[in-house]
């Protein structure tokens, strides 16, 4: 369906840096309910993550090359206002644990007060993904360790670029 009306439309947003396996699976299974879902990576000056944003966007789009029905795109400023740009009411958001809870209850709450009119919607994580983050994504890789059973093949690739030791000069 071509511009679907607002109730068809949500918004999953997050800082993915980088995308995971766990974030995939919330976005797929948000494609069940949705006819349209927008990837939106949020700009944090505040937050300096190991991915530009523009990396992370090229990343998810890469992810969902064959998925018409998700778009990807960046957003800075409240996010209230951002769903009113792409037309959208609800927002996707995963919990993993217990520990999810306070934050997410409060921002919930936070853009409900702001926009009556926007809903969080919550997805328990898959059993296999919910001991994913980015955050240990990005530890493990530094440290050297494989991250492909958590992160799609192009974050693996963009990891090792990323964090390849700069090649030493020969010495003869
Ligand atoms: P943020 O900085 O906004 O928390 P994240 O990229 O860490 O951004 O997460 C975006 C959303 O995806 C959050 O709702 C988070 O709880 C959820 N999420 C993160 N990792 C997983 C996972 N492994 N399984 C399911 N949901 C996840």
């Amino acid at each position: 369906m071509l511009n679907p009306p607002r109730s068809l439309r949500a918004v999953y947003p997050g800082s993915f840096d980088p995308i995971t396996l766990g974030h995939v699976d919330i976005a797929r299974r948000g494609l069940k309910i949705f006819e349209e879902l927008t990837v939106a990576v949020v700009r944090n000056p505040r937050k300096e993550g190991l991915f530009t944003i523009e990396e992370r966007v090229e990343m998810i789009k890469e992810v969902f090359k064959n998925e018409p029905r998700i778009q990807v795109e960046s957003f800075s400023g409240l996010l209230v206002e951002f769903m009113r740009r792409v037309g959208a009411r609800a927002i996707i958001r995963g919990l993993r644990a217990v520990s999810d809870f306070e934050y997410e209850f409060q921002m919930a709450v936070t853009n409900r007060t702001m926009e009556e009119d926007v809903e969080t919607l919550f997805m328990m994580a898959n059993e296999s993904y919910s001991y994913v983050s980015s955050m240990m994504v990005k530890e493990i890789a530094t440290l050297g360790g494989s991250v492909k059973k958590m992160v799609p093949p192009i974050v693996v690739e963009r990891l090792r670029a990323k964090l390849a030791p700069p090649r030493r000069a020969v010495r003869r």
